[in-house]
């Protein structure tokens, strides 16, 4: 294994809540590094020598060129912004979830992959809806469903929607969609979908929200209409898009956009194996010398935590040994400092805890008893 692997389930990766860009064509910037069938590629050149990348820059603007009713600028800020560049999640790099992995390859992966097996009886859902409490790897799903799937990845968190892109926002979802049939296979990965498909809108800007969530609907709608029409042209997949949300406030979706997900997966917090997966995994690249009864201590101990809370207790549990070296952490020859030990994560979990409420936990369970797809 890799130091890349290592990495992937420790850092976070929230590309919707980065900085808004200048807008440079996503084509000629020397630093646009696009996921794309076949993983990600390495900065694109204007004149690359390379013919992956440059069948790539060709299909984006071929896509840009073709797709009508869409602004460039806005094509532009989705190629730039949206389409999630770098780091890839492989299904190994999440800990248990076993159930919602094989829910997501038998409604996203297989039929992507497999188009023609997919269909009649078979035909794949348009909109899958992954909730549960923060921080338990709903995310982390979703990047490795576009990953496994060979497909491009849209990611937008649907409160960057109402907010930061407030305005522009229409236009951007066209846009989205129009590039999500045209770049197909394509998940289109909504974070906070409740701020979008509430059935109130408490931002203040009522007529606005309203709109774009107008505008998401009939797009969502025209891509279950293209795709039950089989107009499949070329640079036009309806059928190999999906639309994969995200939500910690399942309950604030109103009916109507609720009953459009077909599928509704509950993420729940980690089980005890899930756990001790997770922090046998956070251990392995790590000097340590905690033994297998102290390992399933702090699997009794992390009870209730969630999988970011888990990463959050390790990563300040590692720091330990550097804290207790003070100044001489800067003299300290690599070699003698001491492992991260037992009484470490201990004095980590007195500060670090659970971010889910046992009555929190209700409410989702709850949800999942009356709301949640079986199996
Ligand atoms: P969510 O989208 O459900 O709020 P994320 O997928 O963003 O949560 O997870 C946040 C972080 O928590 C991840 O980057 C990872 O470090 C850790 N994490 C959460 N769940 C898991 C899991 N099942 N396996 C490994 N790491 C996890």
């Amino acid at each position: 294994a890799s130091t890349a692997k290592m990495k992937a389930p420790i850092v976070s990766p929230q590309p919707q809540r980065r900085q808004r860009q200048t807008l440079v064509p996503a084509i000629s910037s020397p630093n646009a590094n696009v996921t794309t069938p076949g993983g990600p590629l390495p900065p694109l050149m204007p004149d690359t020598p390379n013919p992956e990348h440059q069948a790539w820059n060709n299909r984006v603007n071929a896509a840009v060129k073709n797709i009508t009713g869409v602004e460039e600028t806005a094509a532009r800020q989705i190629l730039n912004e949206i389409i999630v560049k770098g780091d890839e999640v492989h299904w190994d790099d999440i800990a248990g979830l076993e159930q919602a992995k094989t829910s997501l390859k038998e409604t996203v992966v297989y039929p992507f992959l497999r188009p023609d097996l997919f269909k009649g009886l078979r035909e794949p859902a348009r909109g899958m809806l992954l909730f549960g409490p923060p921080g338990t790897g709903k995310t982390m799903l979703a990047r490795a469903v576009a990953t496994e799937s060979q497909s491009t990845f849209f990611a937008i968190s649907a409160s960057s929607l109402t907010s930061k892109y407030l305005g522009e926002s229409e236009k951007l979802v066209r846009a989205l969609f129009a590039l999500a049939r045209a770049l197909a296979p394509s998940i289109i990965f909504v974070d906070e979908i409740d701020s979008l498909l509430s059935s109130r809108s408490d931002t203040g800007e009522h007529e606005a929200s309203r709109r774009i969530k107008t505008e998401f609907l009939v797009k969502w709608s025209d891509l279950a209409h293209a795709a039950a029409g089989k107009e499949h042209k070329d640079g036009d997949d309806a059928q190999r898009v999906l639309v994969l949300a995200a939500t910690n406030l399942p309950w604030a979706i109103d009916e109507a956009a609720r009953r459009r997900f077909v599928r509704r997966q509950y993420i729940p917090l980690p089980e005890p194996e899930t756990r001790t997966k997770q922090i046998e995994t956070l251990l392995k690249y790590q000097v340590h010398d905690l033994s297998e009864a102290e390992i399933r201590n702090l699997v009794a101990l992390t009870d209730g935590f969630s999988g970011s809370d888990i990463t959050a207790v390790a990563k300040d549990a590692a720091m330990g040994p550097l804290r207790a070296l003070g100044e001489a952490l800067l003299s300290t020859p690599r070699d003698q400092i001491r492992p991260v030990k037992f009484i470490d994560f201990e004095a980590s979990l007195k500060n670090i805890r659970p971010s889910v409420s046992k009555e929190g936990l209700r409410a989702f369970e709850d949800w999942a008893l009356k709301y949640g797809s079986s199996g």
